[in-house]
């Protein structure tokens, strides 16, 4: 059989989340700029977790428990594994995604080559960034004036180093005893919930992607929970909602699985919802 009679080998099967992805770009060709970007990040983080090893930390069940009940999350920043040759390289392949997408300033993008061909600065930048990002009890504060602005981009570009100590410490714990707003393993703020069939809550990461359980009402940001300063909506299909706090002014939105045909996929559904972060901004939250 000639060569050129032989079948073609099977197209390398997608990650499901780039499935979901190209198919909401055929649903809501509106948002195609937004999911073209996501999928170039997806691709290139996957490139870089494929061999980020397991964090250097003790993942003793009761150990983790107890640091959870004193309210302090389980990550240093010295267990992180950050491979700065693969972290250098997402910093500046982000930058230049966000770029092709239309998603960066100028001026933001030189700022972010400058930093990343600097190795004397790049360290201290992302400890800053991590450590500072992060609303009390677990830290807190601004972020150094030469990242100010572009914690999005540091964001996408640590994620594959914070998703893999997720996935190894979900591994052993619930998170059942943390009762806080923010995330229980990098301390950093939810930007996404999922709303089980049994009606519970679990808040999501924006940096780290673990999932905590948490009231179901209640603000993360500022704890109010008076319903009576609480908006809730949904969307027509049911399958998102959006939670805004009148105190604070800021809002998480929620995957419904009540309502929903699939498990939640944040970096989908966070695009998915884009059109929900404006009408959030309609109504008067940031
Ligand atoms: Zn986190
Ligand atoms: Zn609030």
């Amino acid at each position: 059989m000639a060569v050129r009679d032989r079948p073609a080998p099977p197209a390398r099967s997608e990650p499901r989340e780039i499935v979901e992805l190209r198919q909401l770009r055929l649903d809501q060709p509106e948002l195609a700029q937004a999911i073209d970007l996501q999928i170039e990040l997806l691709q290139l983080q996957r490139r870089v977790l494929s061999r980020v090893p397991l964090p250097a930390m003790n993942l003793d069940g009761a150990r983790l428990d107890a640091m959870l009940a004193a309210g302090t999350p389980i990550l240093a920043f010295e267990q992180v594994p950050i491979d700065w040759s693969d972290l250098r390289f997402l910093v500046r392949s982000t930058a230049d995604a966000m770029r092709t997408h239309e998603a960066i300033e100028p001026d933001d993008f030189r700022r972010v080559e400058a930093l990343s061909r600097d190795p004397e600065r790049l360290p201290p930048a992302i400890r800053n960034w991590y450590e500072k990002a992060r609303p009390v009890p677990a830290g807190g504060g601004d972020v150094a004036p030469d990242i100010a602005g572009l914690e999005p981009l540091l964001l996408q570009a640590m994620r594959p180093f914070l998703t893999r100590c997720a996935e190894a410490v979900t591994a052993r714990t619930m998170f059942q005893e943390w009762l806080h707003g923010n995330c229980p393993l990098c301390g950093g703020e939810p930007d996404f919930s999922v709303i089980t069939p049994a009606a519970e809550r679990f808040l999501i990461c924006s940096r780290c992607t673990a999932r905590w359980p948490f009231d179901q009402l209640a603000c993360p940001f500022c704890l109010n929970s008076d319903r009576s300063r609480l908006t809730s909506f949904a969307t027509r299909d049911g399958m998102y909602r959006l939670n805004g706090c009148d105190v604070c002014e800021r809002y998480v939105k929620a995957f419904d699985g009540r309502h929903a045909r699939r498990m939640v996929m944040p970096v989908v559904d966070a695009i998915a919802t884009l059109p929900l972060d404006a009408a959030a901004v309609q109504r008067g939250y940031r």
